[in-house]
C-alpha cells in the first residue's frame, strides 16, 4: 500500500487497513513513539521517509507476517522478549508452566528448561527467582543467541547449552524440569495457517503424531531429576489424557494436568518417585 507524506498520526490511526491494535503497534514502531506519544502527536505529519517505512510495515502485516516478528518483540510474563523467525513467539498460554514452576521452587533450586526457544520460560523463572540456578537448552544455535540476548536484557542469569534434548547433560540432576516442546502433529492443518506459517516448524511440530518429543522427555527425565523432582510439560489442547498416560506408564507419581487462561488442560506433570 501507499501512504501519502503529510498524512497525520491521528488520521492514520483510523485510516490503515489493519485492526486498531495492530495499527497502533506499527505506527509506534515506524515513528519511534510510545502509545501515549501517539495521542500527544496526533497532529504530527509524516515525512516521506516515515510514510514509506510505515507502508512497508503495513504491507508485511497484510502479507500475513506475525506482528511480533515485524517489530521484533513480544511481552511475556510482564517482560519484553526479543523475537525473530528463529524462535516461536511466546504465548500467554505458556505463562501457566512458569507459574507452576515458581510454585514448586525451594530456595536455590536447580531448574532445566528443555527447548528454550526465545528463553521465555527460563528467563521468566530466573528473573522472578534470582536464587534459582536455571539451565536452558536448545538444539538451535540461532534460538540460543536470541535467548542469551533476552536473559541479558532482562537481567536474568541463565546457563545456556546447545543440546539435542538430554545428550549434552552428562549425569547432571535438577529439582525441576520444564519444557514447551514441539507438540503439533505434522498432519495438523493449523501449521499452514496464520502466524504459524512464519514460525520455525521444528519448534511447533515433531513431524510425527505430536507426542514424540513429549515421549522422549518423559522417558529421559527421571535420569536427570532428583527423587521427588518435578517434570512439567506444556502440550496441545487435546493431549492431556495421552500425556498423563505417558507419565503414569513411566512410573511418575502425583500425575496431574492444569488448565491455562482459556480453561484448556495445557500443562501436565508428575514427580520422580523416591
Ligand atoms: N501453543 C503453540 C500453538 O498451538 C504450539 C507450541 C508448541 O508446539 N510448543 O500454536
Amino acid at each position: 500500500m501507499k501512504i501519502a507524506p503529510g498524512a497525520t498520526v491521528g488520521a492514520l490511526q483510523a485510516g490503515l487497513p489493519l485492526d486498531p491494535l495492530e495499527n497502533r503497534i506499527l505506527l509506534c514502531h515506524a515513528l519511534g513513539l510510545t502509545r501515549v506519544g501517539l495521542i500527544t502527536n496526533a497532529e504530527r505529519a509524516l515525512n516521506a521517509e516515515e510514510a514509506a517505512c510505515l507502508a512497508a510495515l503495513v504491507g508485511r502485516r497484510q502479507g500475513g507476517e506475525p506482528i511480533a516478528y515485524i517489530v521484533g518483540q513480544r511481552e511475556f510474563f510482564g517482560l519484553p522478549f526479543q523475537v525473530s523467525p528463529a524462535v516461536l513467539i511466546p504465548r500467554p498460554d505458556t505463562e501457566l508452566i512458569v507459574e507452576l514452576t515458581l510454585e514448586r521452587l525451594a530456595p536455590r533450586a536447580r531448574v532445566l528448561d528443555m527447548g528454550s526457544g526465545s528463553g521465555a520460560i527460563a528467563v521468566a523463572v530466573a528473573h522472578t527467582r534470582p536464587d534459582t540456578a536455571v539451565t536452558a537448552l536448545d538444539l538451535s544455535e540461532d534460538a540460543l543467541a536470541v535467548a542469551r540476548a533476552n536473559a541479558a536484557a532482562n537481567g536474568a542469569t541463565v546457563r545456556f547449552l546447545r543440546s539435542d534434548w538430554f545428550t549434552a547433560l552428562g549425569n547432571e540432576a535438577f529439582d525441576l524440569i520444564a519444557s514447551n516442546p514441539p507438540y503439533i502433529a505434522s498432519s495438523d492443518e493449523h501449521l499452514v495457517q496464520g502466524d504459524l506459517r512464519f514460525e520455525p516448524s521444528a519448534a511447533l511440530t515433531d513431524f510425527a503424531d505430536g507426542l514424540s518429543a513429549l515421549r522422549t522427555i518423559i522417558k529421559g527425565a527421571p535420569a536427570h531429576l532428583i527423587a521427588g523432582g518435578w517434570l512439567l510439560l506444556e502440550h496441545g489442547y487435546d493431549q492431556a489424557e495421552a500425556v498423563r498416560g505417558l507419565f503414569t506408564d513411566a512410573g511418575y507419581a502425583e500425575v496431574e494436568s492444569w488448565r491455562d487462561v482459556n480453561g484448556i488442560e495445557r500443562v501436565s506433570g508428575g514427580r520422580r518417585r523416591k
